[in-house]
């Protein structure tokens, strides 16, 4: 589904990703770690195509296409989908009209008919209520004036409705509340499927508990650097990053 090739990308200037490698196969969660100003950020925004992140040399292909060549647009409607670490408010749109054109240019490029209205409405309440989000919400402007709890549970919400073919998920847990905590894993469980895969940056093994990864992977200075499975982030919260300093530098 995603093979991440030797990728190099730096933003400002900076290099920041230095050769990194990846292979995700359908249905595969894979949780990233690794210290701070690693690169994990920075290689969520080069996967989604902000704006800024240059990429210099190596090759992203998602579904075998070349990723890189698509634009922001172009890769969600391909069933890319970030969750934001900070989400974006966008006052004066609200949360309803901004789904309802995700989700239409989602399904035209599926080759699905666009929902009615009322089928829309139907399953965005129906989302709503999965992630215990009142249905007020809707109507409020994206994120305006959300807490940090309604605003994760509302990237779960549009996560559920866009049918994502990969998510990645970044520092979904920083600053969440237990039952928020919950509801995230909830919606990824419930996501998951043999087709969907998943990308988990945290910074503590615990979210891990919840939403238990196939493979765990250590980032540092730009590069994958170890591998493993749950194990490694048990090991990791236990032993900090120290000991893999070695491959760290
Ligand atoms: P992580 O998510 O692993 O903590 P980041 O990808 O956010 O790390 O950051 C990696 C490095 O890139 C840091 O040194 C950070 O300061 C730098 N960086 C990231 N984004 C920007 C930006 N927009 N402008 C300048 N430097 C940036
Ligand atoms: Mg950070
Ligand atoms: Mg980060």
């Amino acid at each position: 589904m995603l093979q991440i090739r030797e990728l190099v990308a730096s933003v400002e200037g900076k290099q920041i990703l230095n050769g990194l490698s990846l292979d995700i196969k359908p249905g595969e969660v894979h949780a990233i770690m690794g210290p701070n100003g690693a690169g994990k950020s920075t290689l969520g925004n080069v996967l989604t195509g902000r704006e800024g992140y240059e990429v210099i040399s190596g090759e992203v292909l998602f579904n075998g296409e070349d990723m890189l060549a698509l634009d922001i647009e172009e890769r969600a409607r391909a069933g890319l989908f970030l969750a934001f670490q900070y989400p974006v408010e966008i006052p004066g749109v609200s949360n309803m009209e901004f789904l309802k054109a995700a989700v239409d240019a989602r399904r035209s490029h599926m080759k699905q008919e666009e929902l009615s209205s009322f089928d829309f409405m139907k399953l965005a309440r129906e989302a709503s209520k999965k992630v215990s989000l009142d249905a007020a919400f809707l109507k409020r402007g994206v994120n305006e004036g959300f807490s940090g709890g309604e605003k994760k549970r509302n990237e779960i919400l549009q996560m559920m409705m866009l049918e994502p073919s990969l998510c990645v998920l970044d520092e979904t847990d920083s600053g969440l509340d237990i039952d928020a905590l919950q509801v995230v894993a909830d919606g990824v469980n419930a996501m998951r499927d043999s087709e969907r895969s998943f990308i988990v940056v945290t910074h503590y093994q615990r979210l891990l508990d919840y939403i238990i990864p196939d493979y765990v992977h250590v980032l540092a200075n730009g590069r994958i650097v170890k591998s493993g499975d749950k194990e490694l982030a048990r090991e990791l919260e236990a032993k900090g990053y120290g000991w893999l300093e070695g491959e760290v530098a």
